[in-house]
């Protein structure tokens, strides 16, 4: 094997897989190296009896039913040339925000009808406030790789007061809650310009799940990638990186030497700077500090058949239970998990999927909730201390959702789900940062993005979370801009949403 690239691609996550399959479609010589067994990143799987579980998939987000428009995820396929039916979506019937002091249900978009109900019912005086919200979103033109929209950060809380001046402070709160959850690196805030997207990729368009899972989605990138020739290398690690005389990259891994004129990394930006220089210390101190702990269990369906009130009906479950605002930061420092909220997902409710990850008699019910990374570094170092404590996440995430349905009018003892669990596992910010190897094990990644993609390296850039896009559908949209941008250099294709 020639050991000379055009493009070394670290990490095949969802944002690396996508840059190598466009960098390769352009006739590129693409070596993608990954330190697992199998590609995704933060977004794989595993099979454990006739179950796959998928280790962190709740749904993908921008999702349009082809009939009402081309969302985010249809834009992306055609740059893949990967089919929509291919993925065998099925849409989410319904998710709700649920707060102690009422809920609001959303579907799928580009109208927000049953949203704004549930607006006007909880916030008569508000309706047209948050029409006037949607209005500004749909109007917001994001723009992929720009560097100046990270020079401007503004802050979505301060720019949200504006546009909602003199509604109900809580509705702001209930509207940036799954925003924040489902992708900021900061604390109690995000970016405007990041809240746009969030909000476009949640309400405006929507969720969805492929049948099967992730797995289907990941054995179609890979595909792709091997069929435009590019070169996998699973098992690998990326040791460090040097720049060559002749001002190539030389890339030490664990299954040799390679080199390239360019590199693209989705491993992060300290992380990736560290493989250059050990002491990336100024960025250290912006680590990202949001993890989370992710509890999931297996259900005999008739185990939740509610009172006669039939299964749970939504998807997922923006849950939270201190009245008046909702904490998005990493709990106390001698605090495991925050217990009063959680992101709920019954990833079996969704429409249209015939074929499911488990056995059809039984039920998922996946449990995330906010931890604090450095409690955990520390229980891992003693055993039994760290089993005791995943012991502890499943027991509150099973009362947590107990405390979620008795806010929908069903009351079930602990003890009576409990006993009848068939399977369980629970993935704390250890297992995120073993598996991913990001610092801080930082699900959204570090606090200051890199929007162009640019590193202080010639030649070395940045796709998935620090470029700024997070989730499964914003890191391949990553990907593929900064290929199209820097690897193939085409300015033009597709780079705003
Ligand atoms: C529990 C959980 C649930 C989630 N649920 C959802 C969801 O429902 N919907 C959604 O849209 N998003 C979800 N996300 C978020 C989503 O997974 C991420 O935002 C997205 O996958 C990030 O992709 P990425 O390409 O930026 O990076 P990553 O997924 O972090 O990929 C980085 C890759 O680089 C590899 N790597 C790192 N260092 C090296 C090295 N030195 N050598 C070789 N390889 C290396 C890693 O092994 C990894 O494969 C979830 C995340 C978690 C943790």
């Amino acid at each position: 094997m020639n050991l000379d690239f055009d493009v070394i691609i670290i990490g095949a996550g969802m944002s690396g897989i996508t840059a190598g399959i466009r960098s390769a479609m352009s006739g590129k010589r693409v070596l993608l190296l990954e330190q697992q067994q199998e590609v995704g990143g933060l977004n794989t799987y595993y099979k454990r009896a006739e179950r796959i579980i998928d280790v962190g998939l709740h749904a993908f987000t921008n999702y349009l039913p082809p009939h009402k428009g081309k969302g985010a995820l249809n834009k992306i396929l055609r740059q893949l040339r990967i089919r929509f039916e291919d993925l065998k979506l099925g849409e989410h019937p319904s998710s709700l925000i649920s707060f102690a002091e009422g809920g609001m249900v959303f579907g799928n978009g580009p109208d927000v009808q049953t949203f704004c109900e549930s607006v006007r019912k909880l916030f008569p005086e508000d309706e047209q406030r948050f029409l006037s919200l949607v209005r500004t979103i749909e109007n917001y033109n994001v723009n992929f790789i720009d560097a100046k929209q990270t020079q401007n950060e503004k802050s979505a809380r301060q720019e949200l007061q504006k546009i909602l001046e003199g509604a109900n402070p809580l509705l702001l709160e209930m509207l940036l809650f799954p925003c924040l959850v489902y992708g900021s690196s900061w604390e109690n805030d995000l970016e405007f310009s990041q809240f746009a997207i969030m909000f476009r990729a949640l309400f405006l368009e929507g969720f969805a799940r492929p049948e099967g899972g992730v797995k289907r989605l990941i054995d179609l990138l890979k595909a792709r990638f091997l069929e435009e020739g590019g070169n996998l290398k699973l098992k690998c690690k990326v040791l460090s990186l040097t720049e060559g005389k002749a001002g190539e990259w030389r890339v030490f891994s664990t299954l040799g030497v390679f080199s390239a004129k360019q590199v693209i990394s989705c491993a992060g930006s300290l992380e990736s700077y560290k493989l250059i220089e050990e002491r990336a210390l100024p960025l250290a101190q912006e680590r990202g500090k949001l993890t989370f702990t992710e509890a999931i269990f297996v259900l005999p369906r008739s185990a939740l058949v509610l009172q006669n009130k039939g299964l749970p009906k939504h998807s997922v479950v923006f849950y939270n239970e201190r009245p008046g605002h909702y904490r998005y930061a990493a709990p106390l420092e001698c605090t495991a998990i925050d217990t009063s909220s959680a992101l709920i997902c019954f990833p079996d409710n969704y429409l249209d999927a015939q074929k499911q990850t488990i056995p059809s008699e039984e039920l998922v019910i996946r449990v995330s909730l906010l931890a604090n990374f450095d409690y955990w570094e520390k229980l891992r170092k003693v055993r039994a201390d760290y089993l005791r404590a995943k012991e502890y996440v499943l027991e509150e995430s099973i009362k947590l959702v107990l405390r979620y349905l008795k806010r929908e009018g069903v009351e079930l003892s602990y003890l009576e789900i409990k006993d009848k669990i068939i399977f369980h596992d629970v993935f704390t910010p250890w297992t995120i940062r073993r598996y991913g190897g990001r610092e801080g094990a930082a699900v959204y990644g570090h606090e200051r993005k890199s929007r162009d993609g640019k590193t202080p390296y010639s030649q070395l850039y940045l796709c998935g979370s620090d470029q700024g896009f997070v989730g499964v559908v914003g890191a391949m949209l990553s990907g593929i801009a900064i290929a199209n941008q820097y690897v193939i250099k085409d300015h033009q294709s597709e780079t705003s949403i």
